[in-house]
């Protein structure tokens, strides 16, 4: 564990020594970890093939080509972001120069989950880059062959003095946290988060958790059920299910439970063909602990299985599953999934759909398919998410001018695009004055003896 201590006292005197501050240093850095990506490629997507059997195009999607876009993308925008952001002056201010200084926090403590094991190491870390940090890097356990790559690549295209990949589970990262950070950047389970943000008091460390929840979808009679069927079942299947955003359960009136149902018959079809299990296009749930708490949630569930239900352990397989008529006191319903299976829960009204979703803890996200501007009016206004996506699932993510984050059980803070370096800095806020008697004459009210026509003044 010594290593451990050894890579945060490292860390903390290569900043100390001011190297990350420069422009030049953190554009230098951005470009390698861009070739990083761009060098290796294959061997990350085998890495993680190998960790669950995700699919290469899934893997090449979301993992790599996403992190080149994000580095790409604050390559280009870097030197305008390090700029004193400008503010509105007071009058007592005018003659004075008031700005926002964005500074690194120091050393930042990166903490990573094995669902998205590259890139969510990868793009808080361009964020901790950019905005000046020194950064420990600690991906999951649970996906051993990515985090074995990310450990030998990045000493070799990063400063290994100021990037340093900490491998290991729950001991390691307990000494980790041990450790003095000045900011850490967790994504993971809100019961982890919780871990953290307790070892983040002892330092006051600020934090931000990405957590996970329930994420619910309600469909309406007024979407064209085909696409709603398609884009929920994307979410739902791409990665087994295994997305903090996937769409975790479905509200809606019993008809359009029938008709959706029929849909997702032939859109699976087309998909996977018979047997999802023979399709290349199908991740399998990442180990044995993980499928047996979803096929314990399955099997708790008195609920009907519309589409699916068949399963292997041997090839940690679960096929894509569709529930109906499910109870919102059925287990199923008690804890987010994380696996593709489907639970259709029966409201009458959007209204009553607010209420569920409102009755349980705020969601990362909130996906709505309907045509009716009040309706998707109403979940704006009357719900509470991290984020809120209408017509669509998962699609959010990518949009990098908007936060991404959650709210409540779901998460504190956000990032992506800007937000992620402005959640790296600490935004100094900045007042220069000048020391001269014009400016001291404005000054003149505020100093002993205090009289009335000091007030006055
Ligand atoms: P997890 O919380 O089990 O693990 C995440 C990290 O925490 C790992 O690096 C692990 O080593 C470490 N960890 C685990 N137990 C620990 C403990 N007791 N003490 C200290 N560290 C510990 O999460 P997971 O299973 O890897 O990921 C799944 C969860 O993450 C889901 O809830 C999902 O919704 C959420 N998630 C959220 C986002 C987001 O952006 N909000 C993204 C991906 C996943």
């Amino acid at each position: 564990m010594s290593t451990i201590q050894d890579a945060v006292t490292t860390a903390r005197e290569s900043f100390n020594s001011g190297i990350t501050k420069s422009y030049d240093f953190r554009l230098k850095q951005l470009q390698a970890l861009l070739q990083l990506v761009e060098e290796n490629s294959e061997l990350i997507e085998e890495a993680i093939t190998k960790d669950f059997k995700k699919p290469t195009f899934e893997v090449n999607l979301f993992e790599t080509t996403t992190a080149k876009n994000e580095i790409r993308n604050v390559i280009h925008k870097l030197k305008g972001w390090m700029e004193p952001a400008k503010v509105e002056k007071p009058l007592p201010y005018i003659m004075d120069e008031v700005f926002i200084h964005s500074e690194p926090y120091g050393v930042v403590a990166i903490i990573s989950p094995w669902n998205y094991p590259f890139m969510l190491c990868i793009s808080p870390l361009v964020g901790a880059i950019a905005a000046g940090n020194c950064a420990i890097i600690k991906p999951s356990e649970i996906t051993p062959n990515c985090a074995e790559i990310l450990s030998k690549l990045i000493p070799r295209y990063l400063n290994p003095k100021c990037y340093h990949v900490v491998t290991g589970g729950v001991p390691e990262t307990t000494t980790l946290l041990e450790q003095r950070f000045d900011y850490i950047f967790y994504t993971g389970s809100s019961h982890v988060g919780k871990i953290i943000q307790k070892a983040a008091s002892k330092y006051l460390t600020p934090v931000t958790l990405e957590l996970g929840g329930k994420t619910p979808v309600y469909v309406d009679s007024t979407a064209d059920i085909n696409l709603a069927v398609r884009r929920i079942l994307w979410g739902k299947c791409l990665n087994a299910g295994q997305s903090c955003i996937a769409p975790d359960y479905v509200l809606c009136t019993k008809e359009v439970q029938e008709d959706f149902i029929k849909s997702a018959k032939n859109t699976l079809k087309t998909w996977y063909g018979n047997d999802a299990k023979q399709s290349p296009n199908f991740a399998r749930i990442v180990n044995s602990n993980h499928f047996r708490r979803i096929n314990k949630l399955l099997n708790d569930t008195d609920a009907n299985t519309a589409i699916g239900g068949r399963h292997d352990i041997q090839d940690l397989f679960i096929e894509p599953t569709i529930l109906k008529d499910v109870n919102l006191s059925d287990p199923i319903m008690q804890e987010e999934i994380f696996g593709p299976i489907l639970p259709i829960v029966n409201v009458k009204t959007a209204q009553e759909a607010t209420a569920v979703v409102n009755k349980g803890e705020k969601p990362l996200a909130v996906y709505v398919f309907s045509n009716d501007k009040q309706v998707q009016d109403m979940f704006l206004k009357d719900t509470s998410s991290g984020n809120l996506l209408i017509n669509d699932t998962m699609m959010h993510f990518s949009c990098d001018t908007i936060p991404f984050g959650g709210v409540g059980n779901s998460g504190i803070g956000a990032y992506h695009g800007k937000f992620s370096f402005d959640t790296f800095s600490h935004r100094k806020g900045t007042v220069i004055k000048k020391l001269d008697k014009v400016g001291e004459y404005m000054n003149s009210s505020r100093y002993p003896p205090y009289t009335k026509t000091n007030l006055q003044m």
